[in-house]
């Protein structure tokens, strides 16, 4: 079964891409997992020159001219980077995606806006020591005049602040890993035995397992957090449920070895290698690690936050 690939939207006017089929039958071998089975928007962002009309990641914004650009002004942590040269530094953009760019039903959009921009802070802060999301909806029709990003502050590391890239938005189906219960885990211990015998074997991936095509890799939006050191959920403050994972910045598209099951077909070369780096963005993260935004859908105003980890 090629539950891998699936019809995915893709902006006008650039080539789309497709993620491989996974090498085994995962629900046909774990019946169980088709119930947790979660659909996630893989973004796969390439370099480019996207406009303020375009979804993009790091690429300008459709921000208008009448609303103050976001700025942060909490206390910076100088780890190893610098700090910043003013105590309001300009947010940099991160991503912005129209819902018309995107397979529907995966992230559902508030009422009357059709365009998701997180932007971050790109200095590192006191807890947790990452850069620094905000979320904003918007109804792009209301946006006249279009407000340019001000520059980036100077000290800002290079490495939180993504290059300009356009994107190929995919619907993709994920099984989760951390977040399957273990009481499951051990119930299907059976099922999970014969899907490990049945993997085949990866002359460049020796010791592929699950856990190396169950979550996708790279900014994704919706589908499971892809935890790198375990499962950082956060709970809502308003109304103590656990948040919705909205997000992921993930430093790399995929690593050295993961990149041979979730590079798209469009990246390969005719011999089977890589087109393009699988860090588009320039981004790194703590080494590889992600940061992940999450949150509330049922308190008014869509209350969000954040974790991260790091290699
Ligand atoms: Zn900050
Ligand atoms: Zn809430």
């Amino acid at each position: 079964m090629n539950d891998h690939l699936m019809d995915s939207g893709s902006c006008a006017g650039v080539a789309r891409r497709r993620t491989p089929p996974r090498p085994v039958d995962v629900v046909g071998l774990v019946p169980g997992l088709a119930a947790w089975a979660r659909d996630t928007v893989r973004l796969h962002p390439r370099r480019g020159a996207p406009s303020s009309t375009e979804s993009s990641v790091g690429g300008p914004l459709l921000w208008p001219a009448h609303e103050a650009w976001p700025v942060c002004t909490q206390r910076h942590n100088n780890f190893s980077d610098g700090l910043p040269s003013s105590s309001r530094v300009p947010m940099v953009p991160v991503v912005q995606a129209f819902r018309s760019d995107l397979p529907p039903g995966v992230v559902p959009f508030p009422e009357g806006a059709d365009v998701l921009q997180v932007l971050w802070c790109p200095f590192n802060h006191e807890f947790p020591g990452s850069p620094w999301p905000v979320v904003f909806w918007r109804d792009s029709a209301a946006v006249r005049t279009v407000l340019p990003a001000p520059p980036t502050d100077p000290a800002a590391a290079r490495r939180h602040v993504p290059a300009p890239c356009v994107i190929h938005p995919e619907r993709v189906t994920e099984y989760p890993t951390w977040d399957l219960p273990e009481d499951l885990a051990d119930e299907w211990r059976d099922d999970f035995q014969r899907l490990r015998e049945a993997i085949p074997p990866h002359a460049a991936i020796p010791l592929l397992s699950f856990f190396d095509f169950a979550e996708a890799p790279g900014i994704k939006l919706g589908g499971y957090p892809s935890w790198f050191t375990g499962e950082g959920w956060v709970d809502c403050e308003g109304c103590g449920r656990r948040m919705e994972h909205l997000l992921t910045v993930a430093s790399w598209e995929c690593d050295g070895a993961s990149w041979r099951i979730w590079l798209p077909l469009e990246d390969r070369d005719e011999a089977g290698g890589r087109t393009v780096p699988v860090d588009p963005t320039g981004l790194d993260l703590g080494g590889v690690g992600s940061v992940y935004i999450f949150e509330c859908r049922v308190c008014p105003d869509r209350p969000f936050a954040h974790w991260w980890d790091c290699s």
